[in-house]
């Protein structure tokens, strides 16, 4: 009784992928082996959807203790690419999954695949097609209406092979001929009308070089690979529940019925206010629309790492929407709310004038500093202090200021009070225009009695603001990023390019920014900083000494959301 019972309890904590595979495992199937795998295709930047797959391939063969397998899938010369490769790699090592030495290739089952498509052609389970791919597509039919038998589908055995080698020897051209599997032009599963296996590419591979003039479809490289790797689970994305019964088709031509990887499908992630299609993204760094793949506004793995996201924010957001059996569309809101819930966690506190006006403080002694102590993380005791310079001239945020306040105005206006964060009150005497009547100067008396930790600092103000040490202040360039598309499901505007979605003020950049000296030095790559009162931010990798730039990972609010309930 007692043990059923934790049985159930067990079960409660798994998603429903977990749970057919924990029955599997339990049942002896595969004798108890786990092995999963994940499978790009080199011919773009992993995103975050593919982190949700990788999430879910790596976490559960993890969970299980099984293995899981980065198999690339390229079977397709023309769009592939060792970039990709390497860029594929480094982005799940930094989202913390390991494949140890499991790193294979659909390339390197090519010898295999030919040799069973030989087979099929002499058991007269496959034929060489002569028509081009719009004849082929025509008849296709209909999910309701049966297709049309191609006029080349009863060829001899000889006649198919000898021409399936000449296709690979180079004889042809591409789109010349193709080689499709004799299967039923009348199945209900549109996917078994005589598919396409074969076709010929003339481009040369990445690792295969000319060796191959014929490549394999992905529906026939796919399962195959699967099986050639002794995959026990074959986890994947909804759209391919339509292809299963085809890979199993061909699997059974290589095997007996002991042994088929089983495929499980779940729910893509869609997110909002993002185009997650690789062909889109793949021309917006094309036509210079975003600054690259790893461009901060990009849904890549490599644009999140560069705009300051982490990787557990990212594995606690796939987490929290988890895994199901219908598509949906999340939430843009709900990623961001994941990252600030980290970055409050582990950044380090420091000050920055985005937008800066000075202050002079008449009664504090000219030429003079002192050092005062702030806080690294108030929500990590371990993460101790650090100190900044406080003198004479200071910067604070030009909108901190207001020379005719409305009367909820808590910050600083003539005449009254604000506190400096970790320093003194101080009160606005005057200010000084230009000819123009812009403020260029806030003239301000401080109480040296005021300062942090002694008595007099427990005096009700009701502002308390940021500022830097104006002589002591390094200025950098930060660029604040906004959502790169304006309407909430750009796949969904089918009458529209979706370029024309752009939102046109997704980047702005500001230049002087004022850091407090802190800031400066500890600008390394990687790093996570909260400036306080504006944001998260973290060093761009364009960033260096002498030209620091910043990347504003996330406001310290959701704006958006604001702006919604107003
Ligand atoms: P395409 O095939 O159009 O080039 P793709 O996004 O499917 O693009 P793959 O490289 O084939 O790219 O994807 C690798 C794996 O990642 C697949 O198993 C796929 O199911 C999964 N995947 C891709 N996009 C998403 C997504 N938005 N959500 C979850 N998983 C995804
Ligand atoms: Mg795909």
């Amino acid at each position: 009784m007692a043990e059923i019972e934790e049985t159930e309890e067990q079960k409660k904590g798994l998603n429903f992928v977990e749970q057919l595979v924990a029955d599997d495992l339990k049942a002896g199937k595969n004798g108890g082996r786990l092995n999963t795998r994940f499978p790009p295709e080199p011919n773009g930047y992993l995103h975050i959807g593919h982190a949700k797959a990788i999430c879910m391939d790596f976490g559960i063969a993890e969970k299980f203790g099984g293995t899981c397998n980065l198999r690339f899938d390229d079977t397709n010369p023309v769009k592939e690419d060792v970039e990709y490769v390497d860029s594929i790699r480094e982005d799940i090592h930094w989202l913390g999954f390991d494949w140890g030495n499991r790193e294979y290739y659909a390339s390197d089952y090519f010898p295999q695949l030919y040799d069973l498509a030989v087979r099929m052609i002499k058991e007269g389970k496959a034929y060489v097609d002569d028509q081009t791919s719009e004849q082929i597509a025509e008849q296709k039919g209909t999910p309701t209406t049966p297709g049309k038998e191609s006029p080349f589908r009863n060829r001899t055995p000889e006649e198919n092979l000898d021409l399936f080698e000449r296709m690979n020897a180079g004889e042809f051209d591409e789109g010349a001929r193709v080689l499709r599997a004799k299967i039923d032009m009348t199945s209900p599963n549109m996917h078994f009308r005589d598919p396409i296996m074969y076709r010929i590419i003339k481009t040369p591979h990445h690792r295969t070089g000319t060796k191959w003039n014929v490549y394999p479809m992905y529906d026939f490289a796919h399962g195959q690979s699967d099986y050639f790797e002794g995959v026990t689970h074959s986890i994947c994305t909804l759209e391919f529940v339509v292809h299963r019964p085809l890979y199993e088709y061909f699997v059974k031509e290589l095997a007996d019925e002991s042994y088929c990887p089983r495929q499980i499908e779940f729910n893509r992630l869609n997110l909002t206010y993002t185009v997650m299609s690789k062909r889109k993204l793949l021309q917006l760094v094309k036509e210079g629309l975003v600054a690259g793949w790893d461009d901060p506004r990009m849904p890549t793995i490599s644009g999140m790492r560069r705009r300051g996201f982490t990787p557990r924010a990212i594995r606690n957001f796939i987490d929290k929407i988890g895994y199901t059996k219908y598509e949906a569309l999340n939430s843009v809101s709900l990623l961001e709310h994941a990252v600030r819930e980290d970055l409050n966690a582990i950044s380090t506190r420091g000050m920055a004038v985005i937008n800066p006006v000075k202050v002079v403080i008449t009664n504090y002694p000219e030429g003079q500093t002192e050092m005062v102590e702030m806080e690294n993380n108030p929500e990590d005791a371990s993460a101790g202090t650090h100190s900044m310079p406080f003198s004479r001239e200071i910067y604070i945020e030009r909108d901190d200021f207001m020379e005719n306040p409305p009367k909820k105005f808590f910050r600083l206006a003539p005449g009254g009070e604000v506190r400096l964060k970790g320093a003194y009150i101080i009160k606005c005497e005057d200010v000084r225009k230009d000819e123009n009547g812009n403020i260029v100067e806030i003239l301000c008396t401080y109480d040296p009695e005021t300062r942090s930790g002694l008595p007099g600092s427990m005096r009700k103000v009701k502002g308390t603001l940021h500022w830097v040490s104006a002589p002591h202040a390094v200025d950098a360039t930060v660029r604040v990023y906004d959502r790169l598309f304006n309407v909430e499901n750009p796949a969904a505007e089918t009458d529209k390019d979706f370029r024309e979605l752009l939102n046109p003020d997704s980047l702005k950049v500001v230049e002087n920014v004022k850091l407090e000296p802190f800031l400066a030095e500890n600008a390394a790559a990687g790093s996570h900083f909260q400036f306080q009162r504006i944001g998260y931010f973290t060093p761009d990798t364009d960033s260096k000494p002498g030209n620091l730039i910043f990347n504003r990972t996330i406001a310290l609010k959701d704006s958006w959301e604001k702006a919604k309930n107003k």
